[in-house]
């Protein structure tokens, strides 16, 4: 992976204490194959270098007293203004209703995108939106979003599939300012390929409506080309912003990174998943953290946050950071973490993950939860602090107490040990201290 490339091209330069311009141009030359491995745009890529290595050569770095780590620095930042610098905010209209129009291809993510802002912005800023169904080419597609307003419980509007989608955002906006709706979110219709009749109906809307936010919705999955269309997008719209997204998948990273150079509009959302949460403010800085394969700590507490009060997140970190974490924190933090997520979504974001894949064993899924806890609650207080002295007659003990069985019980010790044992790694050197950055 990306990640995995300059994580290697790092090692090497990290420790020096003296960095030579060989040094440097031998860097930029394999940082410009791992981003073009990567599928980011060419010229993006050439920009980037000459950026990087202008700075880099520059007094400020080679004669700092740690060179290595201060090219470092500037790699990261280099590639936090090139995803836009600061974090982009929605633009709310100061007189409702916000029009937030979705634009994209086939299958971008638009519809569920839709849902998950509507989520988001009624959660975030106590907004109640519209949905709008402007998508009148696929029959489903209407269905869609009624089907994710349902779960939402909020209201659809449609004029069924007859409809001329520019009457239908025209009286959606109409409809929202009757009943007091602050936000309309307009799906629109995508195709397999950029046509000319979907650009021109997609203008025909823009001008009826006057968005406040045009959004074009870029599957990150699709490198390269999703770049391409982004350019066709922003050549024919007026695009504020871009949402990116199936960042869960497996994706190169190429689009986050070239998507704001293309169409000069920042990516302002980022997707990760199906469910309806699961969509967060772009971050630049924190995404060129977990680019360079070193986590997005941030993330990780903001979303653990969501669901628990500071103070228990706190509590949780420092636990995880100076490795006082027992089975008692293990056995409530579960219903914590479930609320959050699947644990393996949220250990991703974990700094050194990338280097954990392999380790399966520390994934608990939903079904083995409760022997979890029942496993948990059969042990006694000296045992949960001290899993060590968990021998076998104490095993058939907790397996008996518990109605599960003596490898149950084994595969839960294992992994709390494997569990524990990657903390350690991801938390290791930073001495239970919360750094924001890992180079200051
Ligand atoms: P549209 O054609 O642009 O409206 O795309 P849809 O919203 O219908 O999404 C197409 C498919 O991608 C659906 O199966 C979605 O569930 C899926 N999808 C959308 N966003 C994400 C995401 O962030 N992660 C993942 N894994 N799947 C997504
Ligand atoms: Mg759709």
């Amino acid at each position: 992976s990306l990640a995995d490339r300059l994580q290697e091209t790092f090692k090497k330069i990290r420790g020096k204490g003296k960095v030579s311009e060989a040094d440097v141009k031998q860097m930029t030359r394999e940082i410009r194959l791992a981003l073009l491995e990567a599928d980011v745009n060419f010229k993006v890529v050439k920009d980037f270098i000459n950026r990087v290595k202008e700075r880099a050569i520059g007094q400020e770095v080679l004669k700092s007293l740690t060179p290595g780590q201060q090219v470092i620095k500037v790699v990261q930042d280099e590639l936090t203004e090139l995803m836009g610098g600061e974090q982009s905010k929605l633009n709310l209209a100061s007189k409702p209703p916000t029009v937030i129009m979705l634009v994209g291809l086939q299958g971008a993510g638009k519809t569920t995108s839709n849902g998950k802002l509507a989520n988001y912005v009624r959660k975030q800023f106590n907004k109640n939106p519209l949905l709008v169904a402007a998508d009148v080419y696929r029959p489903a597609a209407i269905k869609q979003l009624q089907t994710l307003g349902k779960q939402l419980n909020m209201p659809v509007f449609s004029l069924g599939e007859d409809a001329d989608p520019v009457d239908i955002v025209a009286q959606s906006v109409e409809k929202a300012k009757e009943e007091h709706h602050d936000v309309v979110l307009i799906d629109t219709a995508g195709r397999l390929h950029v046509d000319e009749e979907m650009m021109e109906e997609l203008q025909r809307i823009e001008a009826a409506v006057k968005p406040d936010e045009t959004f074009l919705v870029v599957d990150a999955m699709t490198g390269q080309d999703a770049v391409n269309v982004a350019e066709s997008f922003s050549e024919r719209l007026n695009l504020t912003g871009v949402i990116l997204t199936k960042l869960d998948g497996d994706t190169r990273g190429g689009a986050a990174l070239s998507v704001k150079a293309v169409t000069g509009q920042p990516i302002k959302f980022a997707a990760t998943g199906e469910k309806l949460d699961a969509l967060e403010p772009f971050h630049p800085d924190r995404m060129a953290s977990r680019i360079l394969g070193m986590g997005d700590v941030l993330t990780l507490i903001e979303k653990a946050q969501q669901d628990m009060d500071e103070q228990k997140a706190k509590d949780m970190e420092k636990k995880m950071r100076t490795m006082s974490f027992t089975f008692d924190d293990f056995l409530e933090q579960i219903g914590q973490v479930r609320k959050m997520g699947p644990l393996d979504e949220l250990l991703s974001m974990m700094p050194g993950a990338n280097k954990l894949k392999g380790m399966k064993n520390i994934q608990i899924d939903d079904k083995q939860i409760g022997h979890v806890e029942a496993i948990i609650r059969s042990m006694t207080s000296e045992e949960k602090e001290e899993p060590d002295i968990i021998n076998a007659s104490r095993k058939r003990r907790i397996a008996n107490g518990s109605g599960t069985s003596i490898q149950d019980v084994n595969r839960l010790l294992k992994q709390f040990k494997d569990m524990k044992k990657m903390m350690k790694q991801m938390m290791g050197g930073t001495k239970g201290k919360k750094k924001k950055n890992p180079f200051n």
